[in-house]
């Protein structure tokens, strides 16, 4: 079998970029295996053009978000799914100097989407939810239903006979100047899109990975409006399964992958401080966010082996960010020519050039 790419992983990487050279036309074999960790399966999924706790624009947002939405929108339309849900995110400030905070954005992004919910508006929400402090309000932010984009995609693939199950076995591909041969398949290139599973490729060796966890909890919470994502601390997304996500935190230390007891006893009662309305927790899921030191994301061909590249370090937000870099990595991989904008090549450079 020949193709033109081989792409290792499916997660948000590796459905946008299969996504992407696809459509440039393209013959491309997406090698995945069964992983109940997966960051994209695990994640939020929420894009969010602010960030922080002083609603700050996230960096780049107003390059990434729009290319971001018209990514997911073609991929509804391609794959006749609805995937992308604009938002409310309702917000909860625990403390006066989150008021301030709140109100100090407002004040800056003068005109922007955040607003404080009127008073009168607010006697419903006394149902749901305890609040002493008033309830801000940004509109919109998006939401992608990561499981379905993810599935569907993969039965897109399976369609084309562009997919297979299995762990790739890196001892098992040769790496020539102009192409690589991995079992039966000839492929001109290899793009690793596994997400924090590359900290095992070898070929991957010398890049800045760092290891980051976030814990979630699924709640079944039937009186809760699922028309909003509410914050206060922690966040609560609606899920397509009528669950709620509820995460998260960020471990930069940590021995295994095993439930955190302690941030689940801390998100309980917080939610118990918060929620007027019952709640039970149906799971608790952990995953590694895939970042990097300095949070730059590693993109682009292997300075010595141009038959490999790889597409990883999309940290915290890989679906604001998924979109725009795997547009870009697909043009710098079918274009000679082409150079990421936005990003410094020689970063990623200097970084895999320290592999032996
Ligand atoms: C708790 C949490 C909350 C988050 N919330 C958000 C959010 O709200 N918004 C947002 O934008 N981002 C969020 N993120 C970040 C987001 O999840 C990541 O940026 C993104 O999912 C990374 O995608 P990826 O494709 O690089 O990795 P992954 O999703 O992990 O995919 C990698 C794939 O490669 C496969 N793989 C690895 N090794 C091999 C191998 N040897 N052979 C075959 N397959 C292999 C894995 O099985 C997996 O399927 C969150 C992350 C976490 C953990």
């Amino acid at each position: 079998m020949h193709v033109d790419f081989l792409i290792v992983g499916q997660g948000i990487t590796g459905t946008l970029l299969s996504y992407e050279l696809l459509k440039a036309g393209k013959r491309v074999l997406v090698v995945d295996r069964p992983d109940a960790r997966k960051a994209s399966l695990v994640a939020g999924a929420v894009i969010n053009p602010l960030s922080g706790k002083g609603f700050r624009a996230a960096q780049h947002a107003a390059l990434l978000i729009p290319a971001a939405l018209q990514t997911y929108r073609s991929l509804e339309t391609l794959l006749d799914k609805a995937l992308l849900r604009e938002q409310t995110l309702y917000i909860f400030p625990g403390d006066e100097e989150e008021v301030r905070a709140f109100d100090a954005a407002i004040q800056r992004e003068a005109g922007s989407h955040l607003h404080w919910m009127p008073e009168a508006a607010r006697d419903e929400w006394g149902n749901y939810f305890h609040m002493e402090q008033g309830i801000g309000m940004q509109q919109p932010v998006w939401q992608v239903d990561a499981a379905s984009l993810l599935e569907c995609w993969r039965q897109y693939l399976v369609a084309q006979d562009a997919y297979r199950e299995e762990v790739f076995a890196y001892d098992q591909l040769v790496v020539n100047e102009t192409q690589t041969q991995y079992k039966d398949i000839t492929a001109g290139t290899v793009v690793f899109c596994e997400g924090t599973g590359a900290v095992h490729n070898p070929f991957l060796q010398g890049l800045p990975f760092t290891r980051n966890r976030g814990d979630v909890l699924l709640l079944s919470a039937p009186g809760l409006p699922a028309t909003g994502i509410y914050h206060r601390g922690l966040r609560l997304v609606p899920r397509a399964d009528g669950l709620f996500w509820c995460g998260s935190n960020y471990r930069w230390q940590f021995d295994d992958l095993e439930p955190d007891t302690g941030w689940q006893a801390y998100a309980e009662t917080l939610l118990g401080q918060w929620l007027r309305v019952p709640f039970a927790i149906e799971a608790h899921l952990v995953a590694e966010r895939p970042t990097t030191a300095g949070q730059v994301p590693l993109i682009g061909r292997h300075p010595r082996h141009a038959a490999l590249a790889v597409f990883n370090g999309l940290g915290t937000r890989g679906f604001s960010s998924g979109p725009y870099w795997a547009a870009q990595l697909c043009r710098l991989l079918c274009q000679k020519e082409y150079s990421l904008s936005n990003y410094s090549k020689d970063w990623l450079d200097r970084h895999w050039s320290k592999q032996a």
